[in-house]
C-alpha cells in the first residue's frame, strides 16, 4: 500500500497554525515582545494551504481561510494568554507564585540549583541513567523545594470523549521522572494548560511507578546500539490517530480493517479508508463521489473527491486508499462509514490533512490533498 511519493500525510492547517505560533513565540521571547497576537496574524498573511485543485485555479487557499475564523481567534487569544503567563513573570498566575523573575531559555544541560525558589522557561531535563531527555516549558519551584512542571498546548487536551489525551498525561509524567532524576525532593505537581482548560495532576509514587515501569519495558525492548524492524516496534492504538506516517505502516495497514468492523470501534480510530472501487458518480463538473468496498466488508463512500485527483482511466475494480478524511455527518466520530474529502460549502472545514492514492489494476497511481 506504501505511496511511491512523500509516503507522510500533509500536515493541517490547525498543525501548521501550531507551527507558526511556536515559531512566534521563540522569537518574540528572545526579543521581549509582549504581544505575540498581530505577529501571528503577520505571519499567517502570506501562508497558503492546498486543499487539492478544488480551492481555485491554483488550488491553493490563503491559510487564513483554511481555519474557520471562530477557531483562528480562538486559539490565537489562547496562545497570547499562554504567553503571558509561560514568560511574562508579572502575569504569571501559577498556584506556587515564585517571587524570582523566570529564567529564559538555556540550551545547556545542567543540574537544578540546589535551594530556592526559581522559575525555569523551557528548561532541558536529562537524565543519561534512564536515556530520557526533555524540554519543559515552565517549571517553577516554591523555597519549601515543592516543584510544579507545566506544559502549555496549542490545541486541546481531551478528546471527542473527554478524555485527557494519554500521550499528553504521559509526557508530563517523563517530566516529572526527570524532575526527581535531576534532583527534586519535594513534591512534584503536573499541569497542562489547553485550548479546553487545564488539568493539574500529582507525581506521586503511584505515577512514578507506572512511568518508571513503562520506561523499563520500552528500553528493554529497544536495545542500545540495536536496530530493529519498525514494525516489530509499532504498536496500534491512540497515537495512530495522530500519527502522520499511517500510509506507509504496514501494521496499521493490516489492522485497521479489523478495528473498523469490530463491535465497539475504538473512539480514537482515524477516519482512513481503503478498498476496491465499487463505482464513481459525477457529484458536479469538479467533484465525484467514490463508492468503496473497504477491506473489513463494507461499502463505504467518499464524498466530493476533486475530479482532477482521479488519474485518467480510473474504473470500478480498481483500489481507493483514502487517510485522514472527514466522517460525514461531521460529528460521527465512531464507526463512520461515509466520508467526505471537500466540504464545498464550507471549504474552512474540509478534509484539509487528507491524502488520497489509486492502485490501478496494472498501473499504481498516486496523488494527495497537500
Ligand atoms: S502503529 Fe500507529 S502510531 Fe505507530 S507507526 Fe504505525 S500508525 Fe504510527
Amino acid at each position: 500500500m506504501d505511496p511511491d511519493l512523500d509516503p507522510s500525510l500533509p500536515k493541517t492547517p490547525l498543525a501548521r497554525l501550531g507551527t507558526i505560533i511556536h515559531q512566534v513565540v521563540r522569537d518574540a521571547s528572545r526579543k521581549g515582545q509582549s504581544r505575540i497576537a498581530p505577529l501571528v496574524m503577520a505571519r499567517l498573511a502570506d501562508r497558503t494551504d492546498s486543499i487539492a485543485s478544488y480551492a481555485g485555479p491554483s488550488g491553493r487557499l490563503p491559510l487564513s481561510q483554511a481555519i474557520r475564523r471562530s477557531v483562528l481567534l480562538k486559539r490565537i487569544g489562547h496562545a497570547q494568554k499562554q504567553y503571558s503567563e509561560k514568560f511574562v513573570g508579572d502575569s504569571y498566575r501559577g498556584s506556587r507564585g515564585s517571587s524570582s523573575p523566570p529564567r529564559g531559555p538555556r540550551e545547556a544541560v545542567d543540574p537544578l540549583p540546589s535551594a530556592g525558589s526559581l522559575s525555569l522557561i523551557e528548561e532541558t531535563l536529562e537524565s543519561s541513567r534512564l536515556q530520557l531527555r526533555g524540554q519543559v516549558d515552565r517549571l517553577d519551584r516554591d523555597d519549601s523545594g515543592n516543584v510544579e512542571i507545566s506544559d502549555f498546548k496549542t490545541g486541546r487536551l481531551h478528546d471527542s470523549e473527554g478524555s485527557l489525551h494519554a500521550d499528553h498525561r504521559l509526557q508530563l509524567l517523563g517530566y516529572g521522572l526527570l524532575a526527581r532524576e535531576v534532583g527534586v525532593v519535594g513534591l512534584i505537581s503536573l499541569r497542562l494548560v489547553g485550548s479546553d482548560g487545564e488539568e493539574r495532576f500529582p507525581f506521586d509514587a503511584e505515577a512514578e511507578e507506572e512511568v518508571r515501569d513503562l520506561l523499563g519495558t520500552l528500553i528493554a525492548s529497544i536495545p542500545r546500539d540495536e536496530s530493529l524492524p519498525a514494525e516489530q516496534l509499532a504498536r496500534v492504538g491512540p497515537a495512530c490517530r495522530f500519527c502522520a506516517f499511517r500510509p506507509s505502516c504496514s501494521r496499521y495497514v493490516r489492522e485497521a480493517p479489523a478495528l473498523w468492523a469490530s463491535d465497539e470501534p475504538p473512539a480514537w480510530l482515524p477516519c482512513d479508508s481503503w478498498g476496491r472501487i465499487e463505482r464513481i458518480e459525477s457529484a458536479d463538473p469538479a467533484l465525484c463521489h467514490l463508492y468503496i468496498l473497504d477491506e473489513a466488508g463494507r461499502l463505504t463512500s467518499v464524498r466530493n473527491v476533486p475530479s482532477g485527483l482521479l488519474p485518467a482511466g480510473l474504473q470500478a475494480g480498481d483500489r481507493a486508499v483514502c487517510f485522514s478524511l472527514n466522517p460525514v455527518p461531521k460529528l460521527s466520530r465512531t464507526r463512520p462509514d461515509n466520508f467526505e474529502l471537500i466540504d464545498p460549502v464550507h471549504l474552512a472545514e474540509s478534509a484539509h490533512g487528507a491524502k488520497v492514492f489509486f492502485e490501478q489494476t496494472g498501473v499504481v497511481g498516486s496523488d494527495a490533498a497537500q
